[in-house]
């Protein structure tokens, strides 16, 4: 298959990248580079079956040949993120996925999004399966983000439903590994981050606020069994993907700091812990076992002694990252 990840030279874009180029398939990223950075996939230029464009998603989008499927991966993705880029979140959300999506009815491919657990917000049900409808606040700072996925998710159906494209949705959970920026802002790079340079981890709030860490390679695997599965109404109803293995921040600090061997202990910032910051989240993932036969394999502890080896020589080291002005 000819596949286009938009958001292509971000985080989990460039591990797809991988993964489908591994697969036999022939990739082209595409990234305006706000949030994403060309490191990610630097190991793949000059590749005959790798292509990188420069784009933003938001303005149209031209792919001249064949295309067999259009990954929307594109957007900034941790809340300090889409606190500093607002407009450009809500743009690649509902933009983003429409030019995406008439791509893909113009192509005759398959369009699958990436949506996340943020479209059920600060959440009343727990675990959180697919049925739930969530509890976001339009106008809270994280609403950018919520209502662009929430958005997206509502034009992903209509193509699917007007237009007969054949879609998929994946809700994807707490996702860490290999090639976050280190200064995203998110909780993984952050805590890492800091125990490796001997600081106390800054836990928002008193720490008593749950997440589950899904490591990389079993999100994409999970992907990637989601794009291949043969379409039916079922494969175009969203999916979460995840680790259901939850546990509040507060042991996650401990943990971090145990695996480091970090004794810089643990700070409480209540002020730094944004409004509509979710108090618990885990997914229920009985639909994607059922449908895809998924089950994350890589434990909490596993996974993270392979992120923290993969920051440990750039701590110190900030990525650079696009300037963007509309
Ligand atoms: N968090 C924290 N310290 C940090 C960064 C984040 O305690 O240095 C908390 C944050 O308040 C949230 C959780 O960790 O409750 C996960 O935050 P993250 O930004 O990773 O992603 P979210 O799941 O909120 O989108």
């Amino acid at each position: 298959m000819r596949i286009l990840i938009t958001g292509g030279a971000g985080f989990l874009g460039s591990h797809l990248a991988d993964r489908l180029l591994a697969e036999g398939h022939s990739v082209i990223a595409m990234d305006n580079l706000l949030t994403g950075n060309t490191d990610n996939i630097q190991h793949l230029i000059g590749r005959p079956d790798f292509l990188f464009i420069r784009h933003d998603v938001t303005h149209y989008i031209y792919i001249g040949g064949q295309l067999d499927a259009v990954l929307h991966f594109a957007s900034p993705a941790s809340p300090i993120d889409y606190l500093k880029y607002p407009i450009q979140t809500l743009k690649v959300g509902a933009l983003g996925t429409h030019n995406a999506l008439g791509l893909a009815l113009a192509k005759g491919a398959r369009f699958l999004l990436a949506s996340t657990s943020e479209v059920y917000g600060d959440p009343l049900v727990h675990p959180q399966r697919e049925d739930y409808l969530g509890n976001v606040n339009t106008i809270g700072p994280r609403g950018v983000y919520d209502e662009a996925k929430r958005f997206a998710e509502s034009l992903t159906m209509a193509y699917h439903r007007s237009h007969g494209v054949d879609t998929r949705i994946v809700r994807i959970f707490n996702t860490y590994g290999e090639r976050m920026r280190l200064d995203d802002g998110r909780v993984v790079p952050n805590f890492i981050g800091q125990a490796l340079r001997g600081e106390p981890l800054t836990v928002y709030g008193d720490g008593s606020q749950t997440r589950s860490f899904c490591y990389v390679s079993d999100l994409i695997e999970g992907i990637y069994r989601l794009l291949m599965l043969p379409p039916s109404e079922d494969a175009s109803l969203p999916v979460n993907l995840g680790n259901p293995s939850e546990l509040s921040i507060l042991e996650f600090a401990q943990l971090i700091n145990a695996i480091t061997g970090n004794r810089g202990g643990i700070t409480f910032r209540h002020q730094e812990r944004i409004e509509g910051d979710p108090q618990t989240r885990q997914p229920d993932i009985a639909r994607a076992r059922r449908l895809l036969g998924y089950e994350p394999a890589v434990d909490l502890r596993e996974g993270l002694a392979r992120t923290i080896e993969y920051f440990r020589p750039r701590v110190g080291i900030t990525t650079r990252s696009a300037q963007q002005t509309d």
